[in-house]
């Protein structure tokens, strides 16, 4: 059975947790470079990329998840998306560089302006309910990138290889499509 660990040093991990428990894998919150080595698969959830920047400066944890997300699937949502990205329009984040795209952090507004749109997703059959919560904007993408979800006409899923990311969050209202594709197909 894979494991795939679940990024817990701050935000919304728990829920992406459950979404990962129905659909058939084991899970492992992760805080350490050691936990990290018993995973086949990564989650990095949404939060606040300047505090995550922080924490994985504080435990040291930068390379070795950039190391990792040089050989196993990793999915990121709205901070994890910032964090996985080559550029952010915020100095104080450090992002991993594992897929080439520049994002804006709250791009898509304050908390008030928080938003559910049904949007198509690639792969999956029905639309699903992608929830922005103070999301960051996809503003630039190198031609390799397959965008996954348009939202009026800019790109809310990416991937590139092993990696996926989106400027919403999946695991939020029950519905766990996103994860197996993550699962079975990354
Ligand atoms: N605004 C947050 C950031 O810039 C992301 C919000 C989220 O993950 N829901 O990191």
């Amino acid at each position: 059975m894979r494991t795939i660990g679940v990024l817990a040093l701050q935000g919304d991990f728990d829920k992406h947790k459950s979404a990962l428990h129905y659909s058939g894998v084991k899970t492992l919150e992760i805080r350490t470079s050691e936990q990290l080595k018993k995973c086949d698969g990564l989650i990095i959830p949404g939060g606040e990329s300047t505090t995550l920047t922080k924490l994985i400066s504080l435990y040291d944890f930068y390379n070795s998840l950039v190391d990792f997300g040089l050989k196993y699937p990793i999915m990121g949502t709205c901070a994890g998306l910032i964090m996985l990205s080559s550029s952010v329009d915020d100095k104080r984040v450090k992002p991993l560089k594992l897929i080439n795209a520049t994002t804006s952090r709250n791009a898509y507004g304050k908390q008030i302006d928080s938003f559910i749109a049904p949007v198509e997703f690639e792969g999956i059959e029905d639309k699903v309910n992608a929830y922005f919560i103070r999301a960051p904007k996809i503003k630039k993408i190198s031609p390799e990138i397959k965008v996954l979800a348009m939202h009026k006409n800019i790109p809310v899923a990416i991937a590139n290889k092993n990696i996926l990311a989106m400027s919403f969050h999946p695991e939020l209202g029950n519905d766990n499509r996103i994860h197996k594709m993550f699962i079975e197909k990354f």
